[in-house]
C-alpha cells in the first residue's frame, strides 16, 4: 500500500519528504525503537505512514505531528490508522511537548524520520521540552548524526554535539542507504537514540550561558577560546579554570563548557 502510494503521492520539497520504502529498513528502525504497548509513543512527520502502520499494532495509543494538510486527510482516511492515532495538523517546532506529556501523564517516546530542512533546529526545540521525554528515535541525514555523535578533536564537534551530548546519551542504530527513500535523496541517513541524562543542571541560567559560550567559540571555530571568548571570559580566568587558553572550540569538553557555563552565570 505504502509503496503504491509513493508513485501517486508528490513529495513537497518544502516539508522535506523523503518516504520510506524498504521494509527491511523500516522493519529494523521499528525492532530499534521497541514500543511497549502502555507507553505514549509520538511521531513526528508520519508523512504516508510508513513506520506509523508498523508501530499501531504494538501500541495502544500512538500520536502524530504532521504540518502536511494533505498528509494528515491521508492518514485520517486510513481504515487502519484511524482507530487509533490522535492527529495534530500542526508545526512540530511549535507544538507543545511538555504540555502534551502532561495531559498523558506519562513520559513520551519520540520518533521520527525528521524532514531534513529543519532537523537541527527541531532537535535544540525539543531540547527545551527535555523533562517530558523519555527518548528519542530520530532519522537524520548521516552528516547531522555525525555532528550529534562527535567528540572533542573532530571535525564534526560543534555546538549541536556540545548541546545534544549536555542533554543525553547518544547511539547511533541503524545506517539508512538513500535508495531506501522515495525520492532519492542525495546522502544517506543514520537513526540514533537519544536518551535524556536525568542528572543533569537545567537551570535556564546555565543554557542561556551554554548557548552563550558555544556561540562564542564556534561562530569563530579556528580561532584560540583567548581570542574567541575575550569579551566573555579573561585569559587570566580560563587558566584558573585549567583550560588552556590556547585550545580552540573544537578540543573543549562537554565538561568544559559546562564549567565555562558555570563561570559566566555567576561573573556575568
Ligand atoms: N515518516 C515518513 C517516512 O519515513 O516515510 C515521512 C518522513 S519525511 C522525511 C518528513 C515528514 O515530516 C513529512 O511527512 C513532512 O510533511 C513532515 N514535516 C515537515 N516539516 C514538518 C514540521 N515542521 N512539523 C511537522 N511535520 C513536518
Amino acid at each position: 500500500m505504502i509503496n503504491q502510494l509513493h508513485h501517486i503521492y508528490h513529495a513537497k520539497k518544502r516539508f522535506g519528504q523523503h518516504f520510506l520504502h524498504d521494509q527491511y529498513i523500516i522493519n529494523a528502525i521499528i525492532n530499534a525503537i521497541y514500543p511497549q504497548y502502555w507507553q505514549v509513543m509520538l511521531e513526528i512527520g508520519p508523512g504516508l505512514g510508513a513506520l506509523t502502520e508498523k508501530i499501531e499494532p504494538l501500541v495502544n495509543r500512538l500520536t502524530v505531528i504532521e504540518i502536511d494538510r494533505d498528509l494528515t486527510l491521508h492518514l485520517k482516511n486510513n481504515s487502519r490508522l484511524k482507530q487509533k492515532i490522535n492527529i495534530f495538523n500542526q508545526d512540530a517546532l511549535i507544538f507543545d511537548f511538555s504540555d502534551f506529556s502532561k495531559k498523558q501523564g506519562q513520559l513520551l517516546r519520540i520518533f521520527g524520520n525528521l524532514p531534513y530542512n529543519i532537523s537541527t533546529p527541531l532537535i535544540f526545540y525539543i531540547f527545551s521540552h527535555i523533562n517530558a521525554i523519555h527518548d528519542m528515535h530520530f532519522m537524520l541525514q548521516e552528516e547531522v548524526a555525525n555532528r550529534l555523535l562527535a567528540n572533542p578533536g573532530n571535525k564534526n564537534y560543534g555546538r549541536l554535539s556540545v548541546m545534544s551530548q549536555y542533554y543525553c546519551q547518544i547511539f547511533p542504530v541503524i545506517s539508512v542507504p538513500a535508495n531506501a527513500l522515495t525520492p532519492t535523496p542525495k546522502v544517506n541517513s543514520t537513526v540514533v537514540r537519544l536518551t535524556p541524562i536525568r542528572a543533569i543542571t537545567q537551570s535556564p541560567n546555565r543554557i542561556h550561558a551554554l548557548h552563550r559560550i558555544t556561540k562564542a567559540a564556534f561562530n569563530q571555530r579556528r580561532k584560540k577560546i583567548s581570542n574567541s571568548l575575550q569579551y566573555l571570559i579573561s585569559v587570566d580566568e580560563l587558566i584558573k579554570m585549567n583550560i588552556s587558553p590556547d585550545l580552540r572550540a573544537e578540543n573543549i569538553s562537554v565538561l568544559q563548557y559546562c564549567q565555562l557555563a558555570d563561570w559566566l552565570t555567576k561573573h556575568c
